[in-house]
């Protein structure tokens, strides 16, 4: 396991109620000398988001903190659903946010045995076959309020049922044609125990098993018994499991298997987001989003690709905390973790997303010089570099406006701003087009104030970044903002759809940013704060000769703040 020694110390001292039940558990000895053991088991049917990294910090780390060890188990039960695509991911995913896992397992590793149990089962008159269609089934059932219906087929033969389920497995059935159930209570208060169905019928090829086999065991079938074969003393899952506990518990009590214990915590949801794979797959295929890696999405490998960091992730996590009851979590949690990271991480730049030509007329034509800047100045260690500076720089085209609305203190013509750490400027005159837009600001230096440095004294209220023309790079920018534009984007209106809530503009691309020439040497994945805007991080698509940058997310900007307050 490779977690920072700091955050475990944070997780250890935060109290849980998870960490309780597996102290007392270690204090009695329930499982007498066995390590604690517990795994994360995801289907490989999606990509893994941001809820299931709360899941697997859960596991691995509580594990970690009793000396014991976590699998990494893909409960792979639903052929039609999964894919070695899905496998792949989840195991870089896993990896990226830090955990290492005991063992890689399968629940289609145990299928030979969940077989032979199943027999067992039959054997003790505790499963039977039933011959009813699904729909059949479904109306048996009952409801909350009336005890469901016996199948006619409930007092087969040992036999019979034996017979029947070996067929089954031998393929001489069509799909839906029988099940297996489990025998248990038709009037129980809880309908996951009218028995429940243990294995379909599915002519699938499985992407492991291929077609060897045309049953497939349900979920609560395999799950229980997956962790029992695998010893896990807690299995650890989100609250919506809660109900299907006394059937867990069921098949392993009636198996006399290896006692692992079921405990639910709550599921992480948190606002602007949708954490569901199915809904996240349906994003990908209808192509909504570029895939399941796209910086908006809420999965692990979107986010990795947005320039989210493990670190700030697990300490999102663990700060948002485990509890038994559901809640939400406002993404502004998220993204102060997300920022607290990389302010102290990312080198600092310069870049100029709307570009806007500014000519230092009393500057030397054909002179440059460097200026020296600090990397990080939150990392004395990160260094300096040298920034190129000459007559003709780009500025933001919001740093300047001809005639200034009050309260805005950067350039406007007459006032003096500093360029950071480079000199003071005065804006004098500008040069538009035909159509009337500014296309040059024409300003005046101090050469007294090199370095950003007031000569005398004198203030000014403002400092804005700058790059020059000259020794720019020109980038493609991809600014994004939320995906969803309601706080609760799974809530919709009767004949609505979560689409509706879709942000139509989480995402603008600027196609000619000019950054400050050391940015030529990024590679992919490198992380920055570009000053005064925000944090981007290198998006693959980049080639050798252009660059394209994320937008991670922006510094928080108060000025946005005061003009919508003014507008509105
Ligand atoms: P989804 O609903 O997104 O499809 P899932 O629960 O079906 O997710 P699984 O692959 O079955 O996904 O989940 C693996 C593990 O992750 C389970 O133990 C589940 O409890 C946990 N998990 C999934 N989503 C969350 C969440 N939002 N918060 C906490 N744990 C989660
Ligand atoms: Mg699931």
């Amino acid at each position: 396991m490779t977690i920072h020694s700091s955050e475990s110390q944070d997780s250890r001292t935060s109290s849980n109620f998870l960490r309780d039940i597996i102290a007392e558990d270690v204090c009695t000895k329930k499982y007498g000398d066995a390590v604690i053991q517990t795994r994360f088991p995801p289907e490989p049917n999606g990509y893994l988001h941001v809820g299931h990294a709360k899941a697997i910090c859960i596991n691995f780390i509580l594990a970690d903190e009793f000396g014991g060890k976590t699998n990494l188990r893909f409960d792979d039960t639903n052929p039609e659903k999964e894919e070695q695509e899905y496998v792949d991911s989840i195991q870089r995913d896993v990896r990226w946010l830090g955990f290492e896992w005991e063992r890689l397992c399968y629940a289609s590793d145990y299928f030979g045995q969940l077989y032979e149990w199943a027999l067992q089962l039959i054997r003790a008159g505790k499963a039977y076959v039933d011959d009813l269609s699904a729909e059949e089934i479904r109306q048996h059932r009952g409801t909350l309020t009336e005890p469901g219906k016996e199948s006619p087929f409930r007092n087969r033969a040992i036999a019979e049922n034996l017979d029947l389920f070996q067929r089954m497995k031998a393929g001489e059935f069509p799909d839906g044609s029988r099940v297996l159930r489990a025998k248990i209570d038709m009037a129980s208060p809880n309908l996951n125990m009218r028995d429940p169905v243990m294995y379909r019928i599915l002519h699938a090829t499985h992407h492991r098993t291929g077609d060897e086999w045309c049953i497939y065991p349900m979920y609560d079938y395999a799950h229980g018994q997956s962790d029992s074969v695998e010893r896990v003393t807690h299995s650890m899952c989100s609250l919506e499991f809660a109900d299907h506990q006394p059937l867990y518990r069921w098949f392993i009590e009636n198996l006399g298997i290896f006692p692992s214990q079921q405990i639910e915590f709550d599921r992480l949801s948190v606002t602007y987001t949708l954490l569901s794979k199915r809904k996240l797959l349906q994003l990908v295929q209808e192509k909504r989003v570029s895939g399941w890696d796209d910086p908006r999405m809420p999965t692990l490998s979107g986010m990795r690709r947005r320039g989210f960091t493990p670190e700030a992730l697990r300490a999102f996590v663990l700060t948002a905390g485990v509890s038994r009851t559901n809640g939400i979590v406002d993404i502004e949690m998220l993204e102060h973790f997300q920022r607290d990271d990389l302010n102290r991480r990312a080198r600092r730049a310069m870049a100029v997303l709307r570009p806007l030509k500014l000519v230092i007329d009393n500057y030397p034509e054909g002179q440059q010089e460097f200026v020296e800047v600090a990397n990080n100045p939150e990392d004395p260690t990160a260094g300096t570099r040298q920034v190129p500076f000459s007559r003709e720089i780009y500025i933001e085209q919001d740093d300047f406006r001809e005639v200034p609305p009050p309260k805005y203190y950067r350039l406007s013509p007459g006032k003096e701003v500093r360029l950071r750490n480079a000199y003071f400027i005065t804006a004098q005159s500008v040069i538009k087009d035909a159509t009337g837009s500014i296309v040059e600001v024409h300003c005046t230096y101090d050469p007294a104030s090199r370095g950003g440095n007031s000569p005398d004294g004198r203030k000014v209220k403002s400092t804005i970044h700058w790059v020059s023309t000259a020794h720019a790079i020109s980038a493609e920018i991809r600014l994004y903002d939320k995906l969803f534009s309601t706080p609760d984007p799974g809530d919709v209106p009767e004949g609505g759809s979560f689409l509706d809530n879709l942000n139509p503009a989480s995402l603008e691309i600027l196609a000619d940013a000019k950054l400050e020439p050391s940015l030529a040497e990024a590679q992919a994945g490198d992380q920055f704060q570009f000053e005064r805007v925000g944090y981007f991080c290198v998006d693959p698509d980049s080639s050798e000769i252009r660059k394209v940058f994320n937008r991670t997310l922006p510094l928080k900007d108060s000025w946005a703040k005061i003009e919508k307050k003014a507008g509105a």
